[in-house]
């Protein structure tokens, strides 16, 4: 496959972010292209890992445990946060893979794991047949500028308001 790729951001406060690049992955692994998934602030008990297990062509990593936005980071947490930007970006410039995503990576630099400009240099890098897929609230306006498809998931209603939980095989 090497026809051109493209950048897709879907941001926004709404339900449906990792869920509609995760649709990608499936789409894109069934038509026969190699997928990388990366996910920061998540650990690999999220469900999507056990279901993409069974997909040859498509691996998945996550790079470290969620963290709410005014609580205290670590160390680690910044250490694994940009050795995960650096896989994304070994696996983005490869060439092997048809699609990326960069799961959660908005929210990596607005918790300052890292920079703009380092989650820039992912774009930077991207193989020009590869599909580039970034999640998260909190879309910085040079991300915006960069990319080339954007979607924003808009909050109607979300029963997380009710007290409903992050619930298994649902939200996680
Ligand atoms: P999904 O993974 O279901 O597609 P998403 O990627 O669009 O969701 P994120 O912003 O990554 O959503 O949300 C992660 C978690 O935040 C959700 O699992 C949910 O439990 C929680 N959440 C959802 N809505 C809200 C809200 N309005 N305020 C705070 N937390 C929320
Ligand atoms: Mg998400």
């Amino acid at each position: 496959m090497d026809s051109r790729g493209y950048v897709h951001v879907y941001t926004g406060n709404g339900k449906g972010k990792t869920t509609a690049a995760l649709g990608l992955v499936l789409r894109a692994s069934g038509a026969g292209l190699s997928v990388y998934v990366g996910q920061f602030l998540k650990r690999a008990e999220y469900s999507e890992h056990a279901a993409l297990a069974l997909l040859p062509a498509v691996k998945i990593e996550a790079y470290g445990a969620q963290r709410r936005i005014g609580a205290p980071i670590s160390e680690e947490d910044i250490r694994q946060a940009r050795l995960g930007l650096e896989k994304l970006k070994e696996a983005a410039s490869s060439g092997k893979y048809g699609l990326v995503v960069a799961d959660e990576l908005l929210v990596a630099v607005r918790l300052e794991l890292f920079s703009e400009e380092d989650a820039l240099s992912l774009l930077d890098v991207r193989h020009p047949s590869t599909e580039l897929v970034i999640t998260g609230r909190y879309a910085f306006p040079g991300i915006l500028e960069r990319a080339d498809l954007v979607t924003e998931m808009k909050e109607i209603r979300h029963y997380f308001s009710q007290g409903v939980p992050a619930r298994k095989g649902i939200e996680k």
